[in-house]
């Protein structure tokens, strides 16, 4: 069963079945049912969202799964259709988890979200190496 965050919890269900596409749902309740822990949707349709926003067009969630480690969230999440999948760790969620997506005509957007050492803003990198790195590295601050 897919966990809604109190904020989605204020949409009513037929509401979000208009504003959200089905194939959305659909891949939800895949990965739902791939996961052991919780899967919480923090975020999904958004009318605030950017102009050019997954979310703005009800094509997009923001997830995580509970004691899920969020390398293993997004290898297990690629067994999956996604058009888009980004990849936020703890330095930028209090949860880390994934941003999925069912954007048409594009496969494969793949991004990590992290927080520039330099000027400690947000930024949006590659999924590689080195953004993996980072990740173990933030996890290894928080246990120290
Ligand atoms: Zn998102």
């Amino acid at each position: 069963m897919v966990m809604f965050n109190k904020k989605y919890r204020d949409y009513k269900p037929d509401i979000i079945m208009d504003l959200v596409d089905p194939k959305l749902i659909e891949l939800l309740d895949e990965f739902d049912a791939m996961v052991r822990g919780k899967l919480y949707i923090h975020r999904m349709y958004d009318e605030n969202a950017g102009h050019r926003s997954q979310h703005r067009a009800g094509r997009a969630a923001d997830v995580h799964v509970q004691g899920m480690h969020v390398l293993d969230q997004w290898t297990l999440a690629e067994r999956l259709p996604w058009g888009g999948l980004g990849v936020y760790g703890p330095d930028v969620w209090r949860h880390p988890g994934l941003h999925l997506d069912v954007r048409p005509g594009i496969v494969g957007a793949r991004w990590g979200y992290r927080k520039s050492p330099k000027t400690e803003r947000k930024i949006y990198v590659g999924l590689g190496a080195s953004f993996i790195k980072w990740i173990l590295e933030c996890y290894e601050e928080e246990k120290s």
